[in-house]
Formats: structure tokens, C-alpha cells, sequence
């Protein structure tokens, strides 16, 4: 019996692997162009850190987190989102980021325990950015453009960004009060959960996704007809930088958080038709959290995180195929294998990818390979060529044979390199 992987973890095989190299590489490079630095921070943090900032509240601490205690009795969580070990971090290190804005990114794996489904792990990978030190609508504007830009240059087509204002402590307590009690008018056609979370955090009733509480609610006051004056005042301005800079969205006044920490702005990019799971990359603005983790300082803050998986979902799978050789070095008998060797490993220090069979195949049997694998040329080393010191060389695509010196076959492989089109 083999050993299974834990359900809904995944391994990443290639060509995938390959994707998410290379989607990395372009999240990385789009960060630094808008001149956002690297953070990593450990997967392991303080239970506490999650149950203070994501909230006691919310479905990721109520029943999502992977908690245990470690070997000293301490009570550890795998990170199930970025954003609050970044303010951690920030917090922690605030001297060595220097003047604000502080602008970090972050690349990696995060936990929760949730029911396995397409595009619902239990391991997945986020790419976030935040911006802190500025509550000015430019910031927002700025990571909304990021984001929106970075989905753009990979070539997701048919994303919507949505956006709602949450208000600030000034505004939400009203707008709970008006939305708990029409919730209260509603109570008998909303799912268990919702009865329960209508009194402690009547916005979440609005994020589930059961059908007959998604109806029950559908007329539900707006957050945007509550807004104070200064909230209105925001949402506004981030609405005409959008504007000014072409970025098409719509408002989704049933948009919230499930993280208790938001303030104003909450945005997401979804897909239309993808059913539960159409949320590619969500974000907004969390002045909160830096004075819930018990800092002194009021951090001002906007990010976003992006749900690598779904990303890659909709961008399309592709089936997988090694990547196919330069050349491949045939040997008529095993004799010929330690030269065959030597080449390889020469030819692979100057960056051509090079095959040779190991287990005794025929030549007919190596050449067959070689078609298969969709190598560009063959080089055989065979009892007649090496008695007159030469190879015998193949151009696959041409069909053009001829035997030439050692050194005039690997003039060639180099130089046939040089020009190759990638
Ligand atoms: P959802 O409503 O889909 O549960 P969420 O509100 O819990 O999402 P966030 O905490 O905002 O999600 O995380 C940001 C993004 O991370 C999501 O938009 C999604 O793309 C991705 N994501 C969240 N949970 C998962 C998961 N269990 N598996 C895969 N991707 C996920
Ligand atoms: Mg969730």
C-alpha cells in the first residue's frame, strides 16, 4: 500500500510546476516595477495572531484554521491567509522598512480546513501586496491598478472587478443595526449558520453562498446608503481614479469581508459562471489591524491576495511533455557510453539540453526515441565513424545525415544553439 498525499493537498506536478514558476516570476517582476519588496514570513505563527486579527468570528477561525500544539504545549496555526503575519512582521521590524509607505509582496502556501472541491484546497497558494502607511484613495487606486495590470499581462480575459465601501467605526455600527434587523424580519429563511451569525456579525450573512439565504437577503439594505460622510468621500474618489484610468468596475454593495479587520474599500475580481469559487483575487483597505495586534501606531493599509490555483484553473491546463531534447547521442553498443556520457554532461554545461539512453535500447530502438521525445538532431557513435574518428549526425527536421568530425558536430550543436529561436 502506498502512502495517499492529506486530502486536498496537492502535489504540483510538471508542466504545472513549470506555470507556476513562471507565474511567480511575473508576479514578482509586476511587484517590483511598482516598486513592492519581498516579505516571507514563517507558515507557523502564534494561534493568537489569527484569532485576534481574522477574528473569532469568522468561518477561518471558527472552523477553517489547522491549530495544534507544538511539543512545548504552545498553541501554533498554519497561516490560513498573508496579510496578518505581514503586519506582524511590519510591526516587529518597523525600523528596517524605513519612511512609509511600506510596500510588500508575498509569494506562498496557506491552510485551511475546508471542505475539498474544484478550486477549494486545503493547501493553496496566495500572491499578495500591501500598502501601508496612506489612507489616501490613490493608494487604493494604486492597488487596484497593480492587480488589475498584473491579471491583464497573463492573459486572464473575462474578469470583473467589483467594489463596495465597508464604511469605518463611525459608520458600520449604524448600518449593522439596520442590517441585523432586517435579518431579524428574515430569520425563519436563513440557513442555521446565518441565525447564528445574524447577531455577532450580521455582514457575513450577506458572503454565504446558500441559495435560499442568498434570496431571503437579496433586497438587504446597501452598506453604501450608510456611509458617513468621509466614507463616501473615499469610495468616490477611488471610483473616479478608476475612471481616469480606464479600469472598468461595477459596485457590489453585497460585497463583504470575511476578515473583521476591513475598513472602506473592499474590492474582488471574479468570473462570472464559475459557481462558489469564482473569486480570483480579493483585497481592501484594513486601517484596523495594526492597533488589533497591539501596536501603538495606526497603520493605514490596503492589499489584496490573488488565489493562485483558481488563477491557473482559469487560465487552462495544458497535458504534460518533458521538454524536448536539443539532441539526442545514440550509441551502437554499450562502449560507446562513457564518451556518450562526457558529451552529455559538456553539452548541458553549455545549455543544450541533451538525452542519452541508458539501458541498452537498439539504435533503431534510441532513434525511435528520439523521434518521439522531439529532439532536433541526433548524434550517433557507432563502430565505423569512430574508427575514422568521427559521428554520424542528424538534422531530424531536415532529414539530412552526414558524418563529420567530433569537433565540426559539436561546432554545430553550439552553433545551431546560438541561433535557436525560443
Ligand atoms: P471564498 O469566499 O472563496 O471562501 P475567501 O473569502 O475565504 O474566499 P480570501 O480569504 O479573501 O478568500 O482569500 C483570497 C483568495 O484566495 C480567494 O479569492 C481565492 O481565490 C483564494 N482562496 C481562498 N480560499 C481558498 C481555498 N480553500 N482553496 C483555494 N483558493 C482559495
Ligand atoms: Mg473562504
Amino acid at each position: 500500500m502506498t502512502i495517499p498525499s492529506v486530502r486536498g493537498m496537492k502535489d504540483i506536478l510538471p508542466p504545472t510546476s513549470a506555470r507556476w514558476a513562471a507565474l511567480e516570476t511575473a508576479f514578482r517582476e509586476h511587484a517590483t516595477r511598482f516598486g513592492f519588496s519581498e516579505i516571507r514570513t514563517p507558515v507557523l505563527e502564534k494561534t493568537e495572531l489569527f484569532a485576534r486579527s481574522v477574528g473569532e468570528t469568522t468561518d477561518i477561525v471558527e472552523k477553517e484554521m489547522y491549530t495544534f500544539s507544538d511539543r512545548s504545549g504552545e498553541s501554533l496555526t498554519m497561516r490560513p491567509e498573508g496579510t496578518a503575519p505581514v503586519v506582524r512582521a511590519l510591526q516587529a521590524n518597523r525600523a528596517a522598512l524605513g519612511e512609509w509607505p511600506v510596500r510588500l509582496f508575498y509569494v506562498g502556501p496557506m491552510f485551511r480546513h475546508e471542505r475539498p472541491q474544484k478550486g477549494r484546497l486545503r493547501q493553496f497558494h496566495q500572491f499578495g501586496a500591501e500598502l501601508f502607511g496612506t489612507d489616501s484613495p490613490f493608494a487604493d487606486a494604486e492597488i487596484l491598478t497593480f492587480l488589475h495590470g498584473f491579471l491583464k499581462e497573463t492573459g486572464l480575459s473575462g474578469v470583473f472587478l467589483e467594489i463596495n465601501s465597508l464604511g469605518d467605526p463611525a459608520c458600520r455600527p449604524a448600518y449593522h443595526r439596520k442590517l441585523s434587523d432586517f435579518l431579524s424580519s428574515r430569520e425563519d429563511r436563513l440557513c442555521d449558520d446565518c441565525r447564528r451569525r445574524r447577531e455577532r456579525n450580521p455582514l457575513r450573512v450577506l458572503d454565504c453562498k446558500a441559495e435560499g439565504c442568498m434570496r431571503a437577503t437579496a433586497d438587504a439594505p446597501s452598506a453604501l446608503d450608510s456611509l458617513c460622510d468621509p466614507c463616501r468621500a473615499h469610495f468616490e474618489s477611488v471610483e473616479g481614479v478608476l475612471r481616469d484610468s480606464g479600469i472598468p468596475f461595477t459596485r457590489n454593495p453585497r460585497m463583504v469581508r470575511g476578515l473583521d479587520y476591513y475598513r472602506r474599500t473592499a474590492f474582488e475580481f471574479v468570473i462570472p459562471g464559475m459557481g462558489a469559487q469564482n473569486t480570483v483575487a480579493a483585497g481592501g483597505r484594513y486601517d484596523g489591524l495594526a492597533e488589533i495586534l497591539g501596536g501603538r501606531e495606526r497603520i493605514p493599509a490596503i492589499g489584496f491576495a490573488i488565489g493562485v490555483e483558481r488563477f491557473l484553473m482559469l487560465l487552462g491546463e495544458e497535458e504534460y511533455r518533458a521538454p524536448a531534447p536539443d539532441v539526442f547521442l545514440v550509441t551502437a553498443g554499450s562502449r560507446f557510453l562513457p564518451e556518450a556520457f562526457r558529451w552529455k554532461m559538456t553539452l548541458i554545461g553549455m545549455g543544450i539540453r541533451t538525452e542519452v539512453d541508458y539501458d541498452g535500447r537498439s539504435v533503431k530502438g534510441q532513434f525511435r526515441r528520439a523521434g518521439r521525445a522531439g529532439a532536433r538532431f541526433v548524434v550517433v557513435f557507432g563502430e565505423e565513424e569512430a574508427g575514422r574518428g568521427g559521428v554520424t549526425f542528424r538534422d531530424m527536421a531536415a532529414g539530412v545525415q552526414e558524418e563529420l568530425s567530433k569537433d565540426e558536430a559539436i561546432r554545430r550543436l553550439t552553433r545551431r544553439d546560438d541561433t535557436r529561436e525560443e
